[in-house]
């Protein structure tokens, strides 16, 4: 299954993503994850992506598509994957679209996943992610077994610099410019699942499994 996970920023996305992949074997690919990634490890690429993602702004989208089409293409053809956070822009899509003709391939289904502006902002503002493996908790909704620390390795907490009120509201603003835009985009093509994201984690997570019943 070739699946798109899309919604604004801290609508559950990543935790939603990380079932998937599991129950489903599919390959991650989660842009915001690369582009902190290549930070960590110190690459150009990743530094300079920082620059835009701290202060809430979006990384190129000729930056972006690049990462993504090296990632596709190194997977390979039949490779089934999941993507999250990618496209953001509706040229990106674009991108996407072409890139998958390429590989004679297409998406099974986009799910968005629906979430108000008040609990996205509780959502984001009390996100911690853990600065070794990336996996995330919730100050309140999820928090670790040992506060500030991560129960899947260890690793110590922090609160990403783009999870501060003014880079949240600056992306909050971006999504609703350039990200919206591409529901109507998936919509017109038959491809788009809305699902209502003011759920549990268990909840939001059987939906989805419901509708990705009658698709595959
Ligand atoms: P969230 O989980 O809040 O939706 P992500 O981890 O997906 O955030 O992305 C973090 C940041 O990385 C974005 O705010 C943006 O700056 C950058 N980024 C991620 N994906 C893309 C993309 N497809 N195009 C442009 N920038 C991106
Ligand atoms: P995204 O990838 O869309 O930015 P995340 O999966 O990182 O979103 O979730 C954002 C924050 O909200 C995280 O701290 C996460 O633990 C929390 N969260 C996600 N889904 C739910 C939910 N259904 N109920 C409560 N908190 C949630
Ligand atoms: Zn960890």
């Amino acid at each position: 299954m070739k699946l798109l996970v899309m919604g604004p920023p801290g609508a559950g996305k990543g935790s939603q993503a990380r079932r998937l992949v599991k129950d489903y074997q599919l390959t991650n690919i989660s842009t915001g994850e690369m582009f902190r990634q290549s930070a960590n490890r110190g690459e150009e690429l990743g530094k300079k992506a920082m620059e835009f993602i701290n202060d809430g702004n979006l990384v190129s989208d000729e930056i972006t598509n690049e990462i993504v089409r090296r990632r596709l293409f190194e997977e390979g053809d039949n490779q089934d994957f999941l993507l999250d956070g990618y496209p953001r822009t509706v040229s990106q899509a674009k991108a996407l679209d072409n890139m998958l003709k390429e590989m004679n391939s297409r998406l099974d289904a986009v799910v968005n996943i629906v979430v108000d502006k008040d609990i996205i902002l509780e959502r984001m503002v009390g996100r911690r992610v853990c600065k070794n493996c990336g996996y995330t908790y919730h100050v309140r909704y999820q928090p670790p077994k040992t506060q500030g620390t991560c129960d899947q390795c260890g690793g110590e907490l922090y609160q990403r610099e783009d999870d501060k009120l003014d880079s949240v509201r600056n992306r909050l603003r971006i999504y609703e410019e350039k990200t919206k835009p591409i529901i109507d985009y998936y919509k017109g093509r038959g491809m788009l699942i809305n699902i209502n994201g003011m759920q549990s984690f268990d909840a939001v997570y059987r939906d989805i499994n419901k509708a990705l019943r009658d698709v595959t």
